[in-house]
């Protein structure tokens, strides 16, 4: 069988094609609670979370993100809001 286009079918791999129009909700890093556990960076299964541990600020590249929730689903002070995309 030949995939050529349109097929994610690798973790990670969203990051040679962009993904993000893919997306409902995107995450929105509200840099109130975060304690630079890096735990979304972490869990983001496209690596498309960025971020520093020392200044606390985080967030997502939109050309990649699927809006899987992933990472406000493991944010453990739920610093991280989804929110739905207008489309
Ligand atoms: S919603 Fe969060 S975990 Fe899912 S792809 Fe986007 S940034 Fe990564
Ligand atoms: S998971 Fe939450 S607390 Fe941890 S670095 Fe990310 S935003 Fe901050």
């Amino acid at each position: 069988m030949d995939f050529k286009v349109g097929i994610i079918a690798m973790p990670g791999a969203a990051l040679s094609n962009k993904t993000g129009s893919f997306a409902n909700e995107v995450p929105v890093f509200m840099h109130k609670t975060c304690t630079g556990c890096n735990l979304c960076i972490y869990f983001c299964p496209e690596g498309v979370v960025y971020g520093d541990k020392k200044t606390k600020i985080y967030d997502f590249d939109s050309d990649y993100c699927k809006g899987c929730g992933i990472c406000a689903e493991e944010c453990p002070v739920d610093d991280i809001k989804m929110v739905l995309v207008e489309k």
